[in-house]
């Protein structure tokens, strides 16, 4: 399958890791928002957030605690934001979910 987030998983593209189990594994993002950046991505591939099933509600789960952990790590204590954009109208363009944690810097809203 060619999906970039599939590769990174696969070890096959390189990727600054910040954390990896069975499940998801968490990297900083190439293009980076604010100071702290990262995406926690689940291993398994699913395209957008449309895509996820019953089966997949413990998986989003772990993400997103996931996201907490690594944001209180990376210094976040004061807040963070995270976002996850689905498909063309939402501003996605990577095909595989992925949340974004952004934080270290003033957040606004609403986002653009
Ligand atoms: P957008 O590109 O508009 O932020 P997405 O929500 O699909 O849309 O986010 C994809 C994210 O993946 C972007 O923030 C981009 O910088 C990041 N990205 C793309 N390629 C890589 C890579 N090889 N390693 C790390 N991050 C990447």
């Amino acid at each position: 399958m060619d999906c970039l987030f599939c590769k990174i998983v696969d070890g096959a593209i390189p990727a600054r890791k910040l954390y990896e189990d069975d499940q998801v594994v968490a990297f900083h993002d190439i293009g980076p928002q604010a100071p702290v950046h990262f995406l926690v991505i689940p291993k398994k591939h699913i395209a957008t957030l449309h895509d996820i099933g019953e089966e997949d509600k413990a998986l989003v789960g772990h993400i997103v605690h996931t996201a907490q952990r690594l944001a209180r790590e990376q210094g976040c204590e004061e807040g963070f934001r995270v976002v996850m954009n689905c498909n063309e109208q939402g501003g996605q363009t990577v095909y595989h979910i992925h949340m974004h944690v952004l934080g270290q810097r003033q957040m606004h809203w609403p986002p653009g």
